[in-house]
């Protein structure tokens, strides 16, 4: 299990929602279940600043995909952080069951992997790409 105390854990889950937010989550995977696709407002220039932010730091995670997709995975990505939260299993590394340290999880609140794994999950996934293109 998870080590880490319920502060450390409300700070995470307080960024995962805001940014959450900020990307446009409705909730459409069933993890965030309060706001509604009809109560969503127009987007104000702040807002769509904040967005072209978070966009411009997903191109340099996945140059490769569209931003709708970009944006679309980060949510689904944010949402399953959060759904991991209400069942306990949020700090927890989906590969080797290790503790994911709160450091990380402060800088990267959706990882499902500790850095070992994670580092070993792009090799993998570079590997696929490369023999994709061909
Ligand atoms: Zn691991």
């Amino acid at each position: 299990m998870a080590s880490m105390d319920g502060k450390t854990m409300d700070e995470i889950r307080k960024v995962l929602m805001e940014r959450w937010r900020d990307l446009g989550g409705r909730g459409e995977s069933g993890a965030g279940s309060e706001a509604r696709p009809a109560a969503v407002p127009e987007i104000d220039a702040g807002a769509q600043a904040e967005i072209i932010d978070i966009a411009q730091n997903l191109e340099q995670l996945d140059r490769d995909s569209s931003l709708a997709e970009q944006e679309r995975r980060k949510l689904v990505a944010i949402e399953r952080a959060l759904a991991k939260m209400a069942t306990g299993s949020f700090g927890v590394c989906e590969e080797c069951g290790e503790d994911i340290p709160p450091k990380r999880l402060m800088v990267l609140p959706e990882a499902r992997y500790c850095a070992n794994c994670q580092a070993f999950q792009e090799r993998q996934s570079a590997r696929i790409r490369q023999a994709a293109a061909r």
